[in-house]
């Protein structure tokens, strides 16, 4: 297949989640930040996620990363846009869901409320979880040897940094409440208590 179709499929990807993510990032930058917990190993993890970000645009817009392509097979491409699309679309319910709630980074805002419903009800983090799918998809849709897993790796590094002391930050802040939440959903998969309640 022409690469010309993964580069349309990764662009239209990008200007999605972009679109998705727009109005809620400006709302929390709005939103007066209560407490944070960007330490500097969450400010390397983010400037490495930025980077391979970058390393996709590279790769869609010149051919700085050509000796690493491999020709691109239309199962691996079909398979990689359907996880994209579900990926989207988890994404855009836990943003729907969050609300004000959201953060970029390691932070607590005001007035922020422990959010349960939702895809929250099952999943302690399905932002994370749409990212995994949707990088999943890039991965397949991207025939470079470089640039199409580099994204992924990166969220599985931010998520392995992060995600535990996320779960203490919020821990502190809702106490028990979130304590008997952890104990009712999974982190990235729903427990199956909480799927016959459903
Ligand atoms: N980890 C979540 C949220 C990602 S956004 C997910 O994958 O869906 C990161 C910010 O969301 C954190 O800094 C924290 O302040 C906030 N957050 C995480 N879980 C939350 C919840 N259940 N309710 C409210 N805010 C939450």
């Amino acid at each position: 297949m022409n690469p010309l179709y993964a580069k349309s499929v990764i662009v239209l990807a990008n200007v999605l989640m972009i679109a998705i993510r727009a109005p809620h990032g400006r709302r929390s930058r709005e939103t007066p930040v209560a407490k944070s917990r960007k330490g500097a190993m969450e400010v390397v993890l983010l400037k490495i996620a930025l980077a391979t970000y970058f390393l996709t645009l590279v790769w869609v817009a010149t051919p700085f990363l050509a000796f690493a392509d491999y020709p691109l097979h239309p199962v691996p491409f079909c398979a990689g846009a359907l996880c994209m699309a579900i990926g989207m679309w988890l994404f855009r319910q836990s943003h729907n869901d969050l609300g004000a709630n959201f953060s970029m980074s390691l932070e607590m805002r005001k007035r922020h409320q422990l959010v349960t419903h939702g895809i929250y009800r099952h999943i302690r983090h399905p932002m994370y979880l749409a990212f995994f799918v949707y990088l999943t998809g890039q991965s397949l849709v991207l025939p470079n040897w470089l640039a199409g897993p580099a994204d992924g790796v990166a969220m599985l590094l931010l998520f392995a940094f992060r995600v535990g002391p996320e779960e203490r930050m919020m821990f502190e802040e809702f106490g028990t409440e979130y304590g008997q939440y952890m104990a009712a959903t999974g982190r990235l998969t729903p427990r199956l208590r909480s799927l016959r309640r459903w």
